[in-house]
């Protein structure tokens, strides 16, 4: 597959395209982006690299750090989460809080927010150092030890997070959260304010077409059992209320994130990190969205 001619296509066909939606700001630090940033990284299991615009640009990772924490969360208590946090889609936006009650505090899936706050939680009680010990597991599955929190987006996100502090109240008042609610929402804002580039966001999701493995490193990080269940969560519930739209046009499991963000996975093959800052009023990236639409219907592959 010539993937460097395939990316350049792409891009061209892309950057012709109007650019529609908005850069998020309820985050007011995450407006400071331009909105005509787009760049798309794509890196096989065999360790070739295929890059295209503006891949080797920091951006903010927001939700796509769920992946991480999931990752990291089952590697420490494996099955066990699944007492705290459901796996089936939820149908509503990210941030809601309606489900949450009458299911008495146990979250639809780990990538809503509700979901991503006991998980947050589940981290504060098993590591010694969260904050630390969290950006070391990012740094070691990326390749990368130059990652870094950006501590005016947590800071900006802290002062304006009071749904996600509604969120983490309710969960509290329902037995799901056992440590600080501040400290809860502390860690959940930093590991969402991680700045990282295409590169190595596809870098680190590469473990999941590989069976577990970081190809960098060679290191088994989750099994392959574990894998399957990820991507299963990913494909359903990676993209909001648009996960069932993002698994019929593009037909991989992935994840967005609100800075602009999507990484998605061809199993045994390859990921694939875009980032174009404008979000659809689902909240997902419009173009990135598109250039993966592209990506499966040009390469004629996907997970179908
Ligand atoms: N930090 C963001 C929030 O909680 C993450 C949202 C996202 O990327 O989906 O609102």
């Amino acid at each position: 597959m010539n993937y460097s001619e395939l990316l350049k296509n792409i891009y061209e066909e892309v950057k012709g395209l109007p650019l529609e939606g908005k850069v998020a700001s309820y985050i007011p630090q995450l407006a400071n982006v331009s909105a005509d940033k787009f760049g798309m990284s794509l890196l096989t299991v065999d360790g070739k690299e295929y890059k295209v615009g503006d891949t080797d640009e920091n951006f903010s990772i927001q939700s796509i750090s769920k992946v991480f924490t999931l990752t990291h969360v089952m590697s420490l208590v494996g099955e066990t989460i699944w007492e705290r946090i459901g796996v089936e889609p939820s149908g509503n936006s990210f941030n809601s809080i309606v489900q949450l009650e009458y299911e008495n505090g146990i979250p639809r899936n780990p990538f809503i927010n509700a979901g991503a706050l006991v998980m947050a939680d589940l981290l504060v009680s098993k590591l010694n150092d969260p904050k630390k010990d969290f950006l070391e597991f990012v740094r070691k599955i990326s390749g990368n030890k130059n990652i870094e929190y950006n501590l005016a987006v947590a800071k900006s996100e802290k002062e304006t997070g009071f749904m996600n502090a509604s969120l983490v109240n309710m969960l509290k008042s329902r037995g799901n959260i056992h440590n600080k609610v501040e400290d809860v929402l502390d860690f959940y804002f930093h590991q969402c304010s991680i700045e990282m580039t295409c590169k190595d966001l596809a870098n680190s999701f590469l473990l999941f077409a590989n069976q577990g493995k970081c190809a960098h490193l060679q290191d088994q990080i989750i099994s392959g059992s574990q894998v399957k269940r990820i991507s299963a969560l990913m494909l359903s519930c990676g993209f909001y209320d648009e996960s069932g739209e993002f698994a019929y046009k593009v037909g991989l499991p992935g994840k967005s994130g609100v800075g602009g963000g999507i990484v998605a996975v061809q199993p045994q093959k390859y990921s694939v990190a875009v980032w174009s800052p404008k979000l659809n009023k689902k909240g997902n990236s419009s173009l990135g969205m598109k250039a993966l639409e592209l990506l499966t219907t040009k390469t004629g592959m996907s997970i179908f």
